[in-house]
């Protein structure tokens, strides 16, 4: 993730969002490292954000809960509330209400429904602040569907030949959305890397049907045996229970970055694309449109171009609003 994170200063508050850096109230959208700010003097996040910190060993001690479509009031004169944003388990926007202002700060999110969340819904504010990771029109996501489809197709394929499929994915998020697609559409185990495992016993304990094993331990090897799938945040092994080893790379930046040396490459994202985004930005009213993190300068041409008032905050740093 490219780009500073957003800072809203109003009468007597000092909200920070993500990463960014400073003193404050801090909203965390998620629990992907590259959005762990520091601890901030109060961290106002989902009961799930924290508990995934928590998994991989990022603690936030002073911290409010902030349930998905609860408004919270952390401080005097300004109003929080999280929203579901579609990007992984207990991800969430943020809409704010200070100063007779509202704004919607959406992290990182995902307006396609995925096997385990429905994406992101529509809200109404006066500024929108949206993340454009994917914001160029040369990232167009096919149907989840059908990267579903292929991404199964090519694990029974190499199943069948007698090896093993593993699939390079973040472990937060993406490794449970591929666990739980491998989970119900084929019969062979899971294993997953240690790193996983920690993030996806969080997540069981919202989806309570998820099943994984770790590798390494005695009952991994012996179920792979028979045929397992594996999953890793890194291309870590050739070799499972003397089986050999096909990798597959599962990210959006397969559409434009192939790096070399992979059996298959699955363009299965917990962003939306440029058209996901776009859409978001002009189908509802928004005054004022801003542009943050990746391809934030080609999302706002585009919106202006509609005639809409955007701007990158990578390119105008301070907001009078
Ligand atoms: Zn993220």
């Amino acid at each position: 993730m490219e780009g500073a994170a957003p800072i809203l200063e109003s009468r007597g508050a000092r909200i920070l969002f993500d990463s960014a850096e400073g003193e404050g109230l801090r909203c965390l959208s998620h629990a992907h490292m590259d959005h762990a700010g520091s601890p901030g003097a109060l961290n106002i996040m989902t009961g799930e954000t924290q508990r995934i910190f928590a998994s991989r060993k990022r603690y936030y001690r002073k911290y409010l809960q902030s349930p998905l479509g609860v408004k919270i009031t952390p401080q005097e004169g300004v109003s929080l509330t999280a929203l579901n944003s579609g990007h992984m388990l207990g991800s969430s926007m943020f809409k704010l209400e200070a100063d007779g202002l509202s704004i919607l700060y959406t992290g990182d999110m995902n307006v396609y429904d995925s096997i385990l969340q429905r994406g992101a819904e529509q809200h109404e504010a006066e500024v929108l602040i949206i993340e454009s990771t994917y914001g160029s029109p040369i990232y167009r996501f096919p149907n989840r569907e059908e990267i579903y489809y292929q991404i199964i197709k090519w694990a029974a394929r190499t199943l069948a030949a007698g090896e093993i499929p593993a699939l390079k994915a973040y472990s937060a998020g993406k490794a449970q959305e591929i666990m739980a697609l491998i989970n119900e559409a084929l019969r062979v185990p899971v294993l997953v890397a240690p790193e996983v495992y920690e993030v996806s016993k969080v997540y069981k304990s919202t989806y309570r049907w998820l099943d994984f094993l770790r590798v390494g331990t005695r009952e991994g090897e012996e179920v792979a045996k028979n045929g397992a799938v594996y999953i890793s945040p890194q291309r870590d092994i050739l070799k499972l229970a003397e089986r050999r080893v096909r990798w597959a790379l599962a990210t959006g930046w397969v559409l434009t970055r192939r790096q070399e040396g992979y059996d298959a490459y699955f363009p299965l994202s917990a962003h939306s694309d440029f058209q996901g985004l776009f859409s978001y930005a002009k189908n509802s009213n928004y005054k004022t449109i801003l542009t943050i993190y990746g391809f934030s300068s080609t999302l706002a041409k585009h919106l202006r171009r509609l005639g809409i008032n955007a701007y990158s905050l990578e390119e105008k740093t301070q907001i009078k609003l």
